[in-house]
């Protein structure tokens, strides 16, 4: 038998067709806006009502929390009109948590459309275990629709909008009744308070006016209210029309979701930035890292009149460790010691990094002068009463002073250098301030 295009059936066969299959038939008359079911099974009986608005159905089926039941409308208002005109084939998938439920239920929906004005809706429940699965973990589905949120034409001139419906088959323009000045004011409060200036800003007719020659595309990026009422990253794309006409100001506009990238950027690059802050032996900050952290100190000193005390230590003799055990020995003993420092330091308004070698620095917030001595004599005793592994004892000399108001990290580091250098001459394994 010769395969049929389901728009070649009559609204009879093509339910015909699929009622064996589906879960959902309806028929809707978009010209009448209204809809009615042909067949409801299962939950959908009390999610979808037998006949309603065709308006209702597609805010049903369309724009709700992902994962509830609930509708979230009143945003979305000034994209309804994008959505429910179809001119081809058009699929997606819905995923809704029920009351009671736990896991979500994950529903295909298809759209034919079936002569003029009129589309057959078949709503599959997918129970398909595996199928699911790989739903939740992948949780992007890479569609149009998905990757392209929203996208539209405006004309500064005439100030009008229409809306692109973006289905995998459709770029047609609907005309809506909004003007683009009106378009704005509306669509600002999806966006996270901080950039909803740069959004007025951008989208202003000056503005664009001002920056766009024909052809022209630029797009920036910020924090958009998705479906489910959570921020997300989003790229607003704005096109100038190719044209001769100098006062011709007519734009597309898209809004593509680039969160899942934004976040594996974020990621990646709070990677990057940990690794090039960290000791690779110790796992405690590295050098680099230290120095900023005292530029900050020193801030803090400043800006705030905060109380900002820092130490270097350096194992006493470690020389002949490395020398007695050798330098792995030595290494291990490093880390060792690290990790004593960061016990007796801890974490809370501190910060403890590897100098170099076998020489460490701490930063310490809300602590003076006293208070730093008392900590950097609870480390040195720590230090002398641990047994190291192999090497059984060590201890460590410790300079350390507060921060002034006049330093800045050249004379921070002199001062505590000196102080080392003190406890050093005196005898090691001490603490020394200045
Ligand atoms: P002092 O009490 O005067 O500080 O004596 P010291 O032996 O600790 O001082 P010195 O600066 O003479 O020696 C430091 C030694 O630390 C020399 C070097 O072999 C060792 N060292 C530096 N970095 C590392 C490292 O990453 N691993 C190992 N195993 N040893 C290191
Ligand atoms: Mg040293
Ligand atoms: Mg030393």
């Amino acid at each position: 038998m010769e395969a049929r295009g389901v728009n070649t059936y009559t609204l009879e066969e093509a339910i015909d067709l699929f009622s064996g299959n589906v879960d959902v038939i309806i028929i809707v008359n978009n010209d009448k806006g209204r809809y009615y079911a042909v067949k409801r099974t299962g939950f959908f009986l009390d999610f979808i009502d037998e006949e309603g608005e065709y308006k209702e159905l597609i805010e049903t089926l369309w724009f709700h929390f992902n994962n509830t039941r609930e509708k979230i409308i009143k945003d979305y208002q000034v994209f309804l009109p994008t959505f429910g005109k179809f001119k081809g084939k058009y699929s997606k998938k819905m995923k809704l948590l029920l009351e009671g439920e736990e896991q979500p239920r994950v529903v295909q929906i298809t759209v034919y459309p079936v002569g003029d004005e009129k589309y057959l809706f078949l709503l599959d429940e997918l129970d398909n275990s595996e199928y699911l699965r790989e739903f939740m973990t992948e949780s992007k589905v890479k569609t149009i629709q998905s990757t392209y949120l929203f996208s539209m034409y405006f004309d500064l001139v005439q100030n009008t909008t229409s809306s692109i419906s973006i289905t995998e088959i459709s770029d047609e323009a609907t005309h809506t009744s909004l003007s683009y000045t009106e378009w704005r004011m509306m669509i600002v409060n999806m966006f996270r308070k901080d950039d909803q200036k740069l959004f007025l800003e951008r989208t202003h007719p000056d503005y664009l006016r001002k920056n766009f020659k024909p052809g022209d595309t630029s797009s920036f990026d910020c924090l958009m209210m998705n479906l489910e009422g959570v921020y997300i990253w989003v790229k607003l794309i704005f096109s100038r029309a190719s044209t001769t006409n100098e006062d011709d100001f007519r734009f597309v506009f898209m809004v593509q979701n680039i969160h899942e990238n934004i976040v594996e950027l974020q990621n990646e690059l709070k990677k990057y930035e940990e690794l090039v802050s960290m000791d690779a032996l110790t796992q405690l900050f590295n050098h680099g890292r230290m120095e900023t952290e005292i530029m900050n100190a020193l801030d803090y000193r400043k800006k705030q009149n905060g109380t900002v005390s820092a130490m270097i230590l350096d194992i006493d003799f470690f020389k002949n460790v490395n020398d007695s055990y050798g330098h792995s020995v030595g290494d291990k003993t490093l880390k060792h010691f690290a990790r004593i420092l960061k016990d007796v330091a801890g974490e809370n308004k501190v910060t403890t990094g590897r100098w170099g070698g076998e020489e460490f620095v701490i930063v310490c917030y809300d602590r003076d002068g006293d208070g730093i001595r008392e900590k950097a004599e609870e480390i040195c005793q720590t230090v002398r009463e641990r047994e190291f592994p192999v090497i059984g004892h060590l201890t460590c000399s410790i300079g350390t002073t507060q921060l002034l108001e006049e330093d800045d990290s050249q004379s921070v580091f002199d001062r505590m250098d000196r102080a080392l250098y003190m406890a050093k001459s005196q005898g090691r394994n001490r603490v020394v301030m200045l």
